[in-house]
């Protein structure tokens, strides 16, 4: 085999190494926690949490009612029990008994309103937490698949890295440097001439060149520098 093939062959192994090196790049970048697992658990704690505050204040509210309560049957018994026969004081009595009980009344109403919210965060939360495992059941199914695509990929790459140490043990330092700094110049360092055109820049070769290149002459293009390899 010429040089040339030889440094072809190379370069096909290059290329297939920088596209699994591009899979590989991709699939590590997918590993770990989606955004949108990280959004759904945060939404979920955010709900807890306003749950968390509601419940303390029904129990807030619950505390407010008992005193109420209390306070209400106090003055019922003061106005009721027989021992308080001053008429004034007795009025009094029956307003404050009056203001206590429309008290009452709005604090019930505000303890049902918030029963209402808490039974609304309630299923909130519940939609959240399936919404949420389905999603952590779908990762964990993604990640799986990931991890095993990860280690064929890997073991497709040190395949061919064996593969290109191999070939590029038969060639010389000097060539394989060539080879490198055409290729970070241009893409691609090697290049089939067809129909006695260089297919990098598409000229026409001249007459000796086509000869050298038979000859297995390691030739570049004289126009754009690529090596030269017979088709
Ligand atoms: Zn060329």
């Amino acid at each position: 085999m010429s040089l040339a093939k030889t440094l072809y062959d190379l370069q096909q192994i290059d290329l297939n190494i920088q596209k699994e090196q591009e899979t590989l790049d991709d699939i590590n970048r997918q590993l770990g926690e989606s955004e949108a697992l990280i959004q759904a658990k945060e939404a979920l704690q955010a709900e807890k949490k306003h749950l968390a505050v509601t419940e303390k204040q029904q129990k807030d509210l619950e505390y407010e009612i008992d005193d109420l309560r209390n306070s209400i049957k106090k003055l019922n018994d003061k106005l009721y029990g027989g021992k308080e026969k001053n008429p004034k004081e007795l009025v009094s009595l029956e307003k404050e008994l009056e203001i206590f009980k429309a008290k009452l009344r709005q604090k019930e109403d505000d303890l049902l309103d918030l029963m209402t919210e808490i039974e609304s965060v309630q299923d909130k939360i519940k939609i959240q937490s399936e919404r949420l495992g389905k999603l952590e059941e779908e990762w964990r199914q993604e990640q799986k698949e990931l991890t095993q695509r990860q280690t064929k990929v890997k073991s497709r790459l040190s395949e061919l890295g064996r593969t290109r140490q191999t070939l590029a043990s038969d060639i010389a330092k000097q060539t394989l440097e060539l080879y490198e700094g055409i290729r970070v110049r241009k893409g691609q360092a090697v290049v089939k001439i067809e129909q006695g055109r260089c297919q990098g820049c598409r000229l026409n070769l001249a007459v000796n060149e086509l000869q050298r290149a038979r000859a297995g002459d390691l030739i570049q293009c004289s126009s754009c520098g690529r090596i030269l390899c017979l088709s």
